[in-house]
């Protein structure tokens, strides 16, 4: 081998080392999301930049112990979850890590991200209100409305504990104040149908077999209920009416599912850009529906299903008020007896 040939060679190599995505192939998912037909969305991410997708998938708590076990050596690089508050949660647990990104910052929404860098939403749902057609002929309009005695012994939504009425909570917090929350918390508990039981689909079903007349639960259970066979829903529900509440106030509180880059991840560029991948229209489209979903980037087509629910006005608060409220948001349910 020539000096020249080797020169040229050893140039070559330093070529390659600065510019890591050319060695780093790989982006390490924590999912709590699984969607079998998600497989389609990351092939494309590989085809598109040669990084390969490699996702382990477990409930968010689990894969937030996970992480903190694991601590420097983590191989993961992204943390994918669904619900606000539960990546606020890994966020406080110093799991995540600031990123920069123009791409990200423009195309999601400022109230679906973290002001700093550590979370960004991909897709929403709308906390809603449901009702029989049948038996209620004036539903409430508002979350407010709920607590109002004139729907006595008839509301069903599930326990306080649930993160997606911790976030509900949350937001009433910041908008209302801790103490119009109590009492509202409270007219609310003394309208409950029964005592809460089990997840939001469960109280789509309560307004099918007569136990509840008005229930609470996220938009895309109802639209999952659309779309397949949803057992106790599906096959009744020309008889449930849709409330996007606050319409005329706040707008309609929004969840999301939402991702970030991890403290550790060795994977860093890759990861952000498998982040700006999952805002490209077609990949916004396809994460949203997946779950019969809102995409959180404004423009891009809302799946059919979602579509049919309607649209509306959606509250803008950040979500990162959620996550800050959600220790007062439990002290005051636990306060007015709300199980
Ligand atoms: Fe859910």
């Amino acid at each position: 081998m020539s000096v020249r040939s080797a020169t040229l060679m050893t140039t070559a190599i330093a070529g390659l080392l600065a510019g890591l995505p050319a060695l780093a192939q790989d982006v390490n998912v924590y999912s709590s999301r699984h969607y079998d037909s998600d497989d389609a969305l990351y092939e494309a991410f590989t085809e598109a930049t040669g990084i390969q997708v490699n996702r382990l998938e477990g409930e968010a708590d689990e894969l937030n112990a996970r992480l903190q076990a694991e601590g420097e050596q983590s191989p993961a690089d992204i943390l994918l979850t669904v619900d606000a508050g539960r990546i606020w949660r890994a966020d406080q647990l110093g799991l995540l890590q600031p990123i920069e990104s123009e791409v990200l910052d423009e195309r999601i929404p400022e109230h679906l991200r973290d002001p700093e860098g550590h979370w960004y939403g991909l897709s929403q749902r709308a906390r809603l209100i449901f009702y029989s057609m049948d038996r209620v002929s004036n539903p409430p309009q508002t979350y407010a409305d709920l607590a109002d005695p004139a729907y006595e012994g008839q509301v069903c939504i599930r326990s306080s504990s649930n993160i997606y009425n911790l976030s509900l909570m949350g937001s009433i917090i910041a908008h209302e104040g801790e103490e119009a929350a109590q009492e509202w918390a409270a007219g609310v508990v003394e309208n409950f149908a029964r005592d809460p039981e089990g997840g939001d689909t469960d109280q789509l079903r309560g307004i099918v077999s007569g136990a509840c007349d008005i229930a609470v639960a996220n938009s895309y259970y109802f639209a999952r209920a659309l779309a397949q066979d949803v057992e106790g829903v599906t096959g009744s529900t020309d008889s449930i009416g849709i409330v996007f509440p606050n319409q005329e106030t706040t707008g309609t509180h929004v969840n999301i599912a939402a991702a970030g880059v991890v403290t550790h991840a060795k994977n860093r560029e890759n990861a952000i850009a498998f982040l700006e991948f999952l805002t490209t229209p077609e990949a916004q489209a396809h994460f949203a529906d997946q779950n019969n979903e809102f995409p959180a980037v404004p423009g891009v087509p809302v799946g059919e299903v979602a579509a049919s629910l309607g649209e509306f006005e959606q509250d803008t608060l950040n979500l990162d008020e959620l996550g800050k409220n959600q220790a007062k948001a439990q002290e005051i349910f636990n306060a007015v007896g709300w199980p």
